[in-house]
């Protein structure tokens, strides 16, 4: 190509590397310490030796990269550990060095930076759609944590982008648009202005080549009217703020060529209509100056109205301040005018990286206006008090943003969920059906449970099945509204149908006990039931007694009433109603006392709660037993199969590996182990240990004491079933679940 990037480096010829590195040493000389400055040395060196025989498109050996990234970074003036990460930055992905060998050498520092920067590079930008790339930004800067990770990042991209006319035209394209649509507006948010109009330029030169240099011919021709024109501007001001007495540097400005092509499409305007307007920037002594060189230009040409900004009284989001204010020229063109003080000029040019620019000079980091840093302080948590620089650096930790957490679909979509979210939360982000269904998670290509939480650039992929319902327990760890609503919802309508399920059982059975067959129940006398009782329909009564906010005995003998005019009724058989365990929250088994099949059995039906399952013995209803009204005959499915919580206590001997044992008879048995916990050990002979068992009857818990008996240790096995259990068994959920 015969066009030159104006802004770009000379790239040929090849610049010698000796004559590179010594430039650089020499700029760290103007601000680092002698040890620092080894330090920094020895890092070069081991990433030569590192990237030994490795070269660049360009020919150039592999090491005047990372070089020309960390003199970049001294331009800013970074510190020590970001110049050694700057000089090591591709040393992890491209050699065979690891992570560890950086810290051994280097230190810990020096390999997190290398580090934060390599998981940059890993999450590609996968969407074409640039409606993603402000997820996009969002997620690389909440990754990098350390301020000097996207500072690394920025100035690799800057250097890349400075070289990149060797690399073949698609490739060059791809990644012009990704500096445009990433790591411009990083920079711009940084507030680092010069770095950010460099790499707009530079992409808009590789991506549209023709508009750019068409734009670039006419700023030229457009360039000689215009000198005379600022001219005149410049002096008129001079003088007027001279005859003020107002100490100022006045000068002319000219917008970067991407924005004027930028504004030109965003506003659709003519080249002239952006280009003719004359920018100027008065940099003065202090605040009030700025105010009173307002006063003054105001008195010399006409203000536009409706175009004065104070960004000093409220600054922009990443800092910037200064007043602005757009002026009738003399030719009839608009004027800009830019007003502001050295301070705040400093973070308009540098941003973020005023801090490291500025520190050695005349001002201190704290002499900062507090207003100017009010960004950085939040985003930062900077200790301004802490004189110490190595201090002030560890402190300066990204995170902007606290609330929110960014991952991927398995299509290479970003998700923004708040902070703490949860797979459940992404699963109904991704579509209600597969929060409904999921039972767990890929994240990153790992198997994950539905708790984990999820973190910045994970890929989380969500396994579902047909028969996968919501639980209540998901709860517990949702963040999200809609999650919350969505699991709610559906449990009510599940809780509806389920109590319904259960009222036709107990409706039946006490239809059965009044000798009818509930199949001779005719559809007239339910619409006779329902005009009586205004109900609105059979499920509604059916889940009323489920719920047991109606008794089935009483709808029983309504519906009997009502059937009185029709027909003969068949005797039948009373029966109980049958427990298969499967039936939802319409039916608990009492946390009180455990039932498990094989024990005798008895229903207590709540109101508003269900049917509650009992064992006979239970001594929580020892009280209220004998009321036969409250009481249901219930019985276990005898094809029941499905695992049931028992809780168990031992008491053995305090000997070395016992616990080992007393799992490994259980395992025997072919039982789980849902929890245990055991007393302190006070150091003596005996300790008690309890376990919540997970087993499929009476005859299998047998087996599983069985088992337990025929180890020396073991003293005394009992079942608990009483209250104090029960107040153990929620002990035990707050010791450690062996899961
Ligand atoms: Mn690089």
């Amino acid at each position: 190509m015969a066009a030159v990037v104006p802004l770009a480096a000379e790239p040929e010829p090849a610049p010698d590397l000796n004559a590179a590195f010594a430039s650089f040493i020499r700029t760290l000389g103007a601000y680092l310490k002698a040890e620092d400055i080894a330090q920094v040395e020895a890092a070069y060196a081991f990433s030569k030796a590192a990237h030994e025989g490795q070269l660049r498109v360009s020919g150039e050996p592999y090491v005047s990269h990372p070089l020309a990234v960390a003199t970049i970074l001294a331009e800013w003036r970074l510190d020590a550990p970001a110049l050694m990460a700057a000089m090591l930055h591709d040393v992890v992905e491209d050699t065979a060095t690891t992570k560890q060998d950086i810290a051994e050498k280097f230190g810990k520092a020096v390999a997190d930076l290398v580090d934060g920067v390599s998981k940059l590079d890993k999450i590609a930008f996968q969407t074409e759609a640039h409606a993603q790339g402000e997820n996009f930004r969002k997620m690389l800067l909440a990754m990098a944590r350390d301020v000097r990770v996207i500072l690394i990042k920025l100035a690799d991209r800057l250097h890349n982008m400075r070289t990149i006319s060797v690399i073949a035209p698609e490739k060059r394209r791809r990644i012009a648009r990704e500096t445009l649509d990433i790591y411009a507006p990083i920079a711009n948010r940084l507030g680092l202005n010069s770095i950010y109009q460099e790499l707009d330029d530079l992409s808009f030169y590789h991506f549209y080549p023709n508009r750019y240099q068409v734009l670039e011919k006419a700023i030229k021709a457009a360039r000689g009217h215009r000198r005379e024109v600022v001219g005149k501007i410049l002096d008129a001001i001079k003088q007027r703020l001279t005859e003020a007495d107002i100490d100022a540097a006045v000068t002319g400005r000219e917008k970067h060529l991407y924005s004027v092509y930028r504004k030109m499409q965003d506003k659709s305007l003519t080249f002239s209509e952006v280009y003719d307007i004359y920018g100027f920037r008065i940099i003065v002594k202090n605040v009030s100056a700025c105010y009173l060189a307002m006063g003054v230009l105001h008195g010399l040409y006409k203000p536009i109205h409706g175009k004065f900004k104070d960004y000093i009284a409220i600054p922009k989001a990443n800092g910037y301040q200064s007043l602005h204010t757009t002026l009738f020229g003399p030719f009839g063109t608009p004027v800009e005018i830019q007003i502001r003080t050295q301070e705040m000029h400093k973070i308009a040019e540098a941003g973020v990286a005023a801090h490291w620019l500025y520190k050695n000079s005349e001002a201190e980091a704290g002499d900062m206006p507090q207003k100017t840093l009010q960004w950085l302080q939040s985003l930062l948590e900077i200790q301004s008090e802490s004189g110490d620089a190595v201090e002030f650096l560890e402190h300066i930790k990204v995170d902007l943003f606290p609330d929110e957490v960014y991952v991927f679909t398995p299509k290479g979509k970003i998700l923004s969920l708040p902070r703490g979210a949860t797979t459940v939360d992404f699963a109904y982000a991704v579509h209600t059906d597969v929060g409904n269904h999921c039972v767990g998670a890929r994240i990153n290509h790992e198997m994950a449970p539905l708790r984990t939480e999820l973190k910045n650039g994970d890929r989380v992929e969500i396994v579902t099945a047909n028969y996968a319902k919501p639980n209540p327990a998901w709860l517990n760890y949702v963040m999200t509204g809609k999650a919350r609503s969505h699991i709610r919802h559906h449990l009510k309508t599940m809780r509806y149908e389920e109590s319904a399920a259960l009222g036709e059982r107990l409706l039946n059975q006490a239809l059965r006990a009044l000798q009818t067959d509930p199949a001779d129940i005719a559809d007239a006398c339910w619409e006779k039931l329902l005009r009586e009782v205004s109900g609105n329909s059979k499920q509604e009564i059916l889940a009323d007694i489920g719920l047991g906010k109606r008794m089935n005995m009483v709808v029983a003998t309504q519906l009997l009433a009502a059937a009185e005019s029709g027909g003969e009724r068949k005797i039948v058989q009373a029966g109980a109603v049958i427990i298969r365990g499967t039936e939802g929250m319409a039916v608990q088994l009492a946390k009180c006392c455990w039932p498990i099949p094989g024990d005798p059995i008895i229903g207590h039906i709540t109101k508003g709660k269900g049917l509650q399952i009992h064992t006979h013995d239970c001594p929580a209803i020892a009280s209220y037993r004998d009321d036969p009204d409250k009481w249901l005959d219930v019985e276990w499915d005898p094809q029941i199969k499905k695992l049931f919580k028992v809780n168990i206590r031992l008491v053995v001997a305090n000997q070395r590996g016992v616990l080992a044992k007393i799992a490994a008879g259980i395992a025997a048995a072919e039982s789980n182990i849902e929890n245990v916990s055991m007393a302190e050990d006070d150091g003596g002979a005996y300790t008690t240990m309890c376990f919540v068992l997970q087993v499929e009857n009476r005859i299998h818990l047998a087996n599983v004491m069985r088992n337990l008996r025929a180890i020396p240790e073991v003293v005394r096995i009992t079942r608990m079933k009483s209250e104090a259990a029960r107040r153990e068994g929620d002990q035990n959920a707050k010791n450690r679940p062996l899961a």
